[in-house]
This record gives C-alpha cells, sequence and structure tokens, in this order.
C-alpha cells in the first residue's frame, strides 16, 4: 500500500451526500480526516436542465476537484460526475455513467475510474392525469426516489411523498392546462440506485489506489492497456479478441503484462477459419 495518504486531510467536492459511500475509500486509506466544503457543484451542470454542463465529464471533475482545493487549502479532493442517456451499447436500454476522481495537487497523481450500468430509473415524460403521473412514479421507485415536476418556468425538485406530488401537480395542471413534464431526480441523495452505481466506481478507485507498482509504489498500477491477437484455436491465426491485459505504471512506466486465462480462441469467432 502507498504511503503518499498517511496522515493527510481530504476534501470531497459534493452537495448531494455523496461522502455516503466516497468516505469508506477515503478512510480505507488512512484518511480519517474528511471535509465537505460548501462548494456550489451545480455551477457546473444540473441534471434537471437549469444549467448546461458545458464540458465534458473529466473536465468537469478537474474543476470541481481545483474548486474544492482553492476554497479549503487542502491538496487532496476526490470528485464524482454522472452521466445518463441512451446505453452506447445495448439498444433500448438507459444508462448511468459514473465517474469518480482522486486528484492530489502535493503529488500531482490523477486517478480516474468509471462505472457504467444499466441500472438506472432515468426517465422523463409528458404527463396528462393523475393515473399516468403515478404510474410513473411506482416504475421511478418513488417514493425512495423522488420525482421532478415542471412546467413552463415552474419546476419543483426533490418531490418524495404523494400529497406534495398530487399538490404540485395540480398546481402546475391549473396553470398550464396542457401536459407536465415529470422526470426522475438524478441527484445522488435522491436516488439510492445511482447511489449504488457511485459506490461500484468508488470501490474501484479505492481498489487502484491500493494496487501500487511494484518498482515505484505510485498508485494506480492497473490495467491500462489491452493487445488483441488471441490465436485461434484451429489455425493459430490472430483474432480480434483480447490476447494480453497491461498494467501500466503512469510514473515510471513499469509494465506487467498478464496473459487472458483463455489460451486459444474458440474457430467460430475467427474470420479465417469462419468470415
Ligand atoms: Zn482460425
Ligand atoms: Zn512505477
Amino acid at each position: 500500500m502507498t504511503r503518499i495518504f498517511q496522515e493527510r486531510k481530504a476534501a470531497i467536492a459534493t452537495m448531494h451526500g455523496k461522502e455516503l459511500v466516497l468516505s469508506p475509500v477515503l478512510n480505507a486509506l488512512g484518511i480519517t480526516q474528511i471535509v465537505i466544503p460548501p462548494i456550489d457543484t451545480d455551477q457546473f451542470g444540473m441534471f434537471s436542465g437549469e444549467k448546461e454542463r458545458l464540458d465534458d465529464p473529466i473536465e468537469t471533475l478537474r474543476k470541481k476537484c481545483l474548486v474544492a482545493y482553492e476554497k479549503t487549502g487542502i491538496d487532496l479532493v476526490v470528485a464524482n460526475e454522472g452521466s445518463f442517456g441512451a446505453h452506447p451499447y445495448v439498444p433500448f436500454a438507459c444508462a448511468d455513467e459514473e465517474l469518480v476522481m482522486l486528484r492530489d495537487y502535493k503529488s500531482g497523481l490523477e486517478v480516474i475510474k468509471k462505472v457504467l450500468s444499466t441500472e438506472t430509473n432515468f426517465a422523463g415524460r409528458a404527463i396528462e392525469d393523475l393515473d399516468d403521473l403515478l404510474f410513473f412514479a411506482e416504475k421511478a421507485g418513488f417514493p425512495e426516489h423522488a420525482l421532478i415536476l415542471k412546467c413552463g418556468m415552474q419546476i419543483e425538485k426533490g418531490i418524495t411523498d404523494i400529497p406534495q406530488l398530487k399538490r404540485n401537480f395540480y398546481k402546475m395542471m391549473d396553470l398550464s392546462d396542457i401536459k407536465v413534464w415529470v422526470e426522475t431526480d438524478m441527484r445522488a441523495m435522491h436516488n439510492p440506485t445511482r447511489m449504488k452505481v457511485i459506490a461500484q466506481a468508488a470501490s474501484k478507485l479505492e481498489e487502484a489506489l491500493n494496487s501500487t507498482c511494484p518498482d515505484c509504489q505510485w498508485p494506480d498500477f492497473t490495467i491500462k492497456k489491452m493487445e488483441l491477437g488471441l490465436p485461434c484455436g484451429l489455425c493459430q491465426m490472430p483474432t480480434e479478441s483480447i490476447k494480453l491485459k497491461i498494467k501500466i505504471c503512469d510514473k515510471c512506466g513499469a509494465r506487467e503484462e498478464m496473459a487472458t486465462e483463455k489460451k486459444y480462441q474458440d474457430p467460430m469467432n475467427c474470420n479465417y477459419c469462419n468470415p
């Protein structure tokens, strides 16, 4: 285990209760002094649309970490950034992509880990009557998962009980008389399903921080490259499957090649034997 975190203080750049799943990562590194600085992370974008995210998730994470560092002077910062939308590979599925970053301004270390999950209630639709709304709410895991109602300039976030949901719905229907937009509240403290995915990303981060380079002890000695060309079991020609996984140290460049468990690829997946 690395020693660069010993006797350090850390900050978590969040205003949505993510310390619940991010603190344990820091605790596991031996960090007990954790500060949640009062920073407005909404300035970098909001899921509910009032503020668009301008940068990509990694750039946004760097900005969140820097704000926390500048505000507190604590040079070790952890942050999270989520993105929701259509799944990149699974047709018709929604995905939650959660990134976690640890930034150490003292040593220059930056570690980013990602989880892409289909476990999400991310959804939104126009609603005409109460039955529609209650149906949507049930599918979204309400009331454990909060909802947002929108109508024109009106927005009501963090709705977590039926009376509140009905009251806001009727108020907005009175105003517009057409349709009200309902969507899932994706803020971490209002969305236990999302919090779980952030926890998965956090444990990946923890694992990476504990995987140190055998030569220089720098953290995040993890798989960063794959080499394709696993030979076909019949003709021995290289296939497009992974042959080697390579751990790389970002500090000294040390490498460790790990052969995949499979020695040969099934000829079914060979471009020569089964074109
Ligand atoms: Zn073959
Ligand atoms: Zn190294």
